[in-house]
């Protein structure tokens, strides 16, 4: 079942140049996302959801914000191996994704959408095109929404923060370039090569 969702996956890359992680052994007790800062031949933030085995995938170009009124779009990608939650590094030359990477934020999620008080799986709330969660991680916290968008043939998504009390209205993308498991920031991990 994993592997036929890792088909499109696998199917982009070599492992034996790139090393960028294929197997979904790192399985944990709770659900866990995480904001990959991707500097690839345009700079994006790869938004990954852990669902039944696989990381859900959108890339955000804008990067995701905590504040309510922004709203990121963002372009679903394909489904990538568990393992890949905790992926830094470089991806090289002449391969997809080519560039550095970095785990900018990482942590659980708590699925929001319910009916009836029976909670909707999160995998039919990715179908239906409307995803809420809570985010429990050390940047981003708090109640999230993606949601698809648009009409027939123009569709897109939307990923942001849901409207809370008080406004916060940091560029935390600006503040908080680094990453959350090596404090390394992209730029760093260019100079090292
Ligand atoms: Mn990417």
């Amino acid at each position: 079942m994993v592997e036929d969702k890792l088909s499109k996956y696998k199917k982009k890359r070599d492992f034996n140049v790139t090393p960028e992680p294929y197997t979904s052994e790192k399985i944990s007790k709770k659900a866990r996302f995480v904001v990959q800062k991707h500097e690839a031949r345009n700079l994006h933030y790869d938004f990954r959801l852990e669902v039944e085995g696989v990381l859900k995938s959108w890339a955000v170009p804008k990067g995701p914000s905590v504040d309510y009124t922004q709203k990121r779009l963002a372009i679903p990608t394909e489904d990538h191996p568990l393992d890949y939650i905790d992926f830094e590094g470089t991806i090289p030359e002449g391969n997809y994704g080519a560039g550095t990477m970095i785990v900018w934020d990482t942590g659980t999620y708590r699925n929001l959408k319910e009916n009836d008080g029976h909670e909707i799986p999160i995998e039919k709330t990715i179908e239906d095109g409307r995803v809420e969660f809570i985010l429990e991680g050390e940047k981003l916290k708090g109640a999230y929404a993606l949601i698809r968008t648009g009409k027939e043939g123009k569709k897109f998504w939307l990923f942001f923060k849901m409207k809370e009390l008080h406004r916060d209205n940091r560029d935390i993308l600006k503040e908080q370039p680094e990453s959350v498991l090596s404090g390394k920031t992209v730029e760093d991990l260019k100079k090292e090569q």
